[in-house]
């Protein structure tokens, strides 16, 4: 049975490079019938954040993914936070340690620092000499003596090549003559990453470790303990980098992609569409379809179609993506994703009437089709709460110029202000009577109305744009311009 994890570590919220990972977990074990599991790697206390573990599930959960085990939900190979497990990792050490594969190591930082520094002086990869290999009985006593609390240093074997079968970068061979002796516990008893990694892999029974390129080097410092240990060797799927829009190595700090998933959240895009997006990050479906749903992502899923270059994160692409799912959605769904950003706006009431309601969901209707995400809702209708036309278009002040407007303009005003009631569905009415009494139909009617009341030549329908006016905005739009 297939067992895969996703293993962050809770240094903050979900990026979309760690969502990626996850989710090809997620396809891939809910394919073939395995179990995901999340686990947290928290050893490294400096860079961790108590809100990480949170915000890290909040955000798989956000995207539509479940697992079978983790902190919360937890499951048979328990606790699933690394400082949790420090008891399990004991045995292992001293099993390193009495073969002779890990020694202590008392070198001070400063020892290192040393040693990185002339290492450089002579044009060489800094890597640690080995030097506490052989620790004399003089020198460990003077060390215990001035309390130097060791490290635990894995021990490398020089002149081997380390190979492996990556599910995605095939053959892999790393030379070991470049890999120091690296440290698997610090002094202060806590695994590192490198360590812990095998023996929790080890202990979950995971079959096939599913993480970003990143980690490559890492792997052959992995085998060669898994080897040590006499522990098997599980199967490893590399994925490439995420590039942005310039095809550059992404960075934390790169404004040009929205990188975190809660901003996703935030900004109103819907999930089934960030997930369908994610996915084609690095995976190729076999036609040339792109929109897939959960279950379809899960049916056609699979590390065979996973490339070995780099794939690039295009922002329009995902725009495209989410706007084709936001047309497709329950307009009741869209009402709600966009309220909120009306009303942080300042533009509608925290508390809506029913009738406040009822506009707010024909004014997100009148949009549903134009907008990428929904916090767009903001700019498509500012036009609507503006007590004037702030921008005219300057292809709609040419139009304005033009000898027929006035007429038009009056017409209309004129059956503005006869109308008894100003409903949605008199406006055709009333547009028709303009017609009537103008002699001016199509473009020449509609257009310079549009124009008129929004300063734009592009719109949403026009009907509907008129009635969410409302007649006092529509009356001192046209008054304004006769
Ligand atoms: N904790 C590691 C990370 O967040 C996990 C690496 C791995 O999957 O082995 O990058």
């Amino acid at each position: 049975q297939l067992r895969v994890r996703y293993a962050p570590s809770p240094t903050g919220h979900l990026h979309i490079g760690g969502a990626r990972t996850a989710l090809f977990d997620y396809l891939l074990a809910r394919k073939l019938g395995g179990k995901f599991v999340i686990r947290f790697e928290d050893t490294d206390q400096t860079r961790h954040v108590e809100s990480g573990i949170g915000s890290q599930l909040e955000g798989l959960q956000w995207l539509g993914l479940d697992w079978d085990e983790s902190v919360d939900v937890g499951g048979p190979y328990g606790p699933y936070r690394q400082t949790e497990r420090l008891d399990l990792y004991r045995p292992f050490i001293e099993q390193l340690l009495q073969s002779g594969s890990a020694y202590h190591c008392y070198c001070s930082e400063a020892d290192l620092e040393r040693e990185r520094a002339e290492q450089e002086a002579r044009s060489e990869m800094p890597r640690y000499s080995g030097k506490c290999r052989h620790v004399t009985p003089e020198e460990l006593e003077r060390y215990q003596a001035e309390g130097r609390k060791p490290s635990v240093r894995f021990r490398v074997k020089e002149d081997r090549v380390i190979a492996f079968e990556d599910r995605v970068r095939e053959h892999v061979e790393f030379d070991s003559g470049g890999i120091g002796d690296f440290i698997i516990v610090r002094p202060d008893g806590i695994p590192t990453y490198n360590f812990a990694v095998i023996l929790d892999d080890h202990l979950m029974d995971i079959n096939l470790v599913i993480r970003g390129e990143e980690h490559l080097s890492n792997t052959p410092r992995q085998i060669m303990m898994y080897e040590a240990l006499g522990l098997p060797i599980p199967e490893f799927a590399h994925l490439s980098l995420i590039l942005n829009q310039d095809r550059k190595k992404m960075s934390k700090r790169d404004e040009s992609i929205i990188q975190f998933i809660q901003q996703y959240q935030e900004l109103g895009y819907l999930p089934e569409a960030v997930m369908n997006f994610i996915a084609l990050l690095g995976w190729s479906p076999k036609g040339e379809e792109e929109i897939f749903s959960k279950e379809e992502l899960i049916e056609q899923f699979g590390l065979d179609r996973v490339s070995k270059s780099p794939a690039v994160f295009d922002m329009d692409k995902l725009n495209w993506m989410n706007n084709h799912y936001l047309k497709k959605a329950e307009l009741s769904r869209v009402v709600e994703l966009s309220l909120p950003h009306l009303q942080k706006a300042g533009l509608v009431p925290e508390q809506p009437g029913t009738e406040q309601l009822e506009w707010v969901t024909r004014l997100v209707g009148l949009n549903q089709e134009r907008m990428q995400y929904a916090a767009e809702i903001v700019p498509l209708s500012e036009l609507f709460f503006q007590d004037e036309v702030t921008h005219v278009e300057e292809e709609a002040k040419a139009l304005l110029a033009e000898d027929h407007v006035p007429i038009v303009l009056r017409g209309f005003l004129d059956e503005v202000e006869k109308a008894e009631t100003f409903a949605a569905e008199h406006i055709p009415a009333m547009l028709k009577a303009v017609q009537k009494a103008t002699g001016y139909k199509g473009k020449q009617l509609f257009m310079t109305i549009r124009v008129a009341l929004t300063g734009q030549t592009h719109g949403p329908d026009l009907n509907m744009t008129v009635f969410l006016l409302g007649r006092n905005k529509v009356v001192a739009r046209l008054n304004k311009l006769l």
